[in-house]
């Protein structure tokens, strides 16, 4: 007969139990010490061992031979009790047996003795369901209840859990298990089923469990009928969960102000995904994960993503200041909630979400306004000289007292303007890369100090940047003016709204 995986490697005792030790340790101590009180509340969510645990103290309070606090799990009574044959250990599900009626006769077979076993154990799970009533009965037997009986009470809602009954158990709250614990365990698990499963996919199947190692197993089983090696790509496709490199070429496109590469990205992943609200879903998760890097100092310890992406998300991280991350990801989770609203035309407003991203002067709020003031910081920070508009120079104070203030920043053969003295040249230096010449028309240079500024449109800015501009132009600028040290790309628009003189004019 097939078992599930989480039936057939439940673990028998508590050694085996994954990540509760806090738990378990407690209870060996207990049974070690004869000191194992007569009812106990499991809390915590699903699939973190309360059922299992509570199987195992079933077994260890009636073993004929138990060891240092653990059940043999060889003699007889445990045997029976693993295999669910004991009428002295009953397990009930408080879903469907929550009423008075079923309390009351709870209640008298309670006073008869265990029939095969020292105990009589009553599991109840999914206590929360008891209604308020069955539990008024059950709480006399619960305050004195016979020496051979038992209660363990396992819920995921202790909160509805009344106080008069929580007084009366012993409480144990179970944690969630952390990643790590469950890719140690599912990838033993993989190795004795003959799963070629690697590392990365085992993070991936923990990150989707989220937490709960019954989960982690049933989505080993649902990948296990693809042929091959399951790594994380594998995984994500036996899953069906859609392209997570392709979100994540997403975001750093956004962080790096990428336009056209955007509106590439979400064109192929329109087409693929069949739900883009959940792309948008993802992207979210992903700024989430970004602000933690940004905010916490152990980052990786709290980063839901998947081990694999570590590296990308801390690169995207650094990239992005915060202000910009609390902006960008304000935007995405108007776009996630509002998206079911969209009656049509549902890629295009993603797409107007996505340029709105790359370039916070289309949005105004105080949000868009620190993301833009947050960028401006990067770029000094950076030496990023930040060009002077024409207009103010062409007034007369601004020749005789201004240039004192700037003057001294800038390169001698560069204009007072920052201008670029050999545009001209360069310009027909660059005619002969076939790729950079069709462009020319739309870019002018500006030079501030070791530093060439190509200056074009937005749409033209993401298509240089593409193809890697920058350096080529670089080169060919050097060879004119040695004193340029980088060249960067910017946007037109995006200058002349920052200019200095814009602030000075304030
Ligand atoms: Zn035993």
């Amino acid at each position: 007969m097939y078992q599930a995986l989480y039936r057939k490697y439940r673990p028998s005792t508590f050694e085996d139990v994954c990540g509760q030790e806090h738990i378990t340790s407690v209870l060996k101590t207990q049974l070690q010490t004869g000191k194992v009180s007569h009812a106990y509340m499991f809390c915590g969510s699903r699939g973190t061992g309360k059922t299992t645990c509570a199987k195992i103290l079933a077994k260890a309070v009636n073993c004929e031979n138990p060891q240092n606090g653990e059940p043999c799990n060889e003699c007889p009574t445990c045997r029976e009790i693993q295999e669910d044959r004991v009428l002295d250990v009953v397990e009930m599900d408080a879903a469907s047996n929550n009423g008075v009626d079923n309390v009351r006769r709870l209640c008298d077979e309670v006073q008869y003795l265990p029939a095969e076993t020292k105990k009589r154990v009553y599991i109840i799970d999914e206590a929360h369901m008891i209604t308020p009533a069955a539990f008024n009965a059950l709480l006399k037997t619960i305050e004195e209840p016979p020496e051979h009986v038992l209660f363990i009470f396992a819920t995921t809602e202790v909160n509805s859990i009344p106080a008069t009954i929580l007084s009366r158990c012993q409480r144990f709250d179970f944690k969630r298990i952390r990643p790590q614990v469950i890719v140690d365990r599912i990838m033993r698990i993989a190795g004795l089923e003959g799963i070629q499963l690697e590392r990365d996919g085992a993070a991936v199947l923990a990150k989707l469990a989220d937490g709960a190692m019954r989960d982690a197993l049933s989505l080993l089983e649902a990948c296990q009928s693809r042929q091959g090696i399951l790594n994380a790509e594998a995984v994500v496709e036996a899953l069906g969960l859609g392209n997570r490199e392709m979100v994540l070429s997403l975001c750093r496109a956004v962080a790096e102000q990428n336009s056209t590469r955007c509106l590439h990205l979400i064109q192929q992943l329109y087409e693929k995904m069949s739900d883009f609200k959940e792309v948008i879903g993802d992207i979210l998760a992903i700024y989430r994960d970004l602000l933690v890097f940004k905010c916490v100092p152990n980052a990786r310890e709290f980063v839901q993503a998947y081990e694999n992406e570590w590296n990308e998300l801390e690169k995207i991280a650094a990239l992005l200041p915060q202000e910009t991350i609390i902006y960008q990801s304000k935007l995405i989770e108007e776009f996630y909630t509002s998206y079911d609203r969209i009656a049509s035309e549902k890629k295009a407003s993603g797409e107007i979400l996505f340029l709105r991203l790359c370039n916070p002067s289309l949005s105004d709020g105080a949000e868009a306004l620190a993301a833009r003031i947050a960028d401006l910081e990067k770029k000094i920070a950076a030496g990023v000289g930040v060009p002077v508009k024409k207009e103010s120079a062409k007034k007369p104070e601004a020749k005789t007292e201004e240039p004192k203030k700037k003057a001294p920043q800038e390169n001698p053969p560069a204009a007072e303007n920052g201008s670029y003295p050999y545009t001209v040249k360069l310009k027909n230096l660059l005619q002969s890369e076939a790729a950079l010449s069709s462009w020319l028309p739309q870019i002018d240079f500006l030079q501030k100090g070791d530093t060439l500024s190509i200056l074009t449109g937005s749409f033209a800015k993401g298509v240089l940047a593409s193809m890697g501009a920058q350096e080529k132009i670089l080169k060919i600028a050097q060879s004119l003016s040695p004193e340029i040290q980088k060249a960067v790309l910017e946007e037109k628009s995006a200058v002349a709204k920052n200019t200095v003189s814009d602030l000075d004019e304030l």
